[in-house]
């Protein structure tokens, strides 16, 4: 696959609210941090995905999705892993869902099962030259990581709970 040419990738829109989310990135980052990190390494595992991944907040600029779709997350390749780009502020029941989610779409890059090059998507054998003006539900690679990223997220917040790192931190 060709990494330098991976664009802004892939999202989980910001799925049903504007709702305001208080206490995150407050006063417990630490844990949240632990949180996150455990996520993102416990999916890797499950997926058996070898490459690097951390995770960032979200620059503004990553904040809009092509169609103008206000995103919560994205994921890129940036030099030597995978960068999970997360909206600052998420409430903590979606991280589990959004790192299922973002984290599918690395193993399809990956795999090979997706490729961006320049401006076109390719996704299971099939070249679709304007990805931008499919709705984003409607992407192949969106829907699968949708379809993915549900179990997936169970299983993440089963395993990352019975950790016994987090003995106190169940979520
Ligand atoms: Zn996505």
């Amino acid at each position: 696959m060709i990494r330098q040419t991976l664009v802004l990738i892939t999202m989980s829109a910001l799925l049903n609210s504007k709702v305001a989310s208080p206490g995150l990135g407050g006063a417990d980052t630490e844990t949240r941090h632990k949180y996150i990190t455990d996520l993102i390494r416990v999916g890797r595992g499950e997926l058996e995905i070898d490459a690097p991944v951390v995770y960032r907040p979200m620059p503004e600029k990553y904040r809009v999705d092509f169609d103008g779709e206000q995103l919560d997350a994205c994921v890129m390749w940036k030099g030597n892993g995978y960068v999970i780009y997360l909206k600052k502020n998420l409430q903590d029941y979606k991280l589990a869902k959004i790192i299922a989610h973002e984290l599918i779409h690395v193993w399809q890059y990956e795999t090979g099962k997706m490729v961006i090059c320049d401006h076109h998507v390719e996704f299971d054998g099939r070249v679709y030259k304007r990805p931008k003006q499919i709705d984003y539900e409607l992407r192949p690679w969106e829907r699968e990581a949708f379809a993915k990223s549900f179990q997936l997220s169970r299983k993440l917040k089963i395993l990352v709970s019975e950790d016994p790192k987090h003995e106190k931190e169940k979520r």
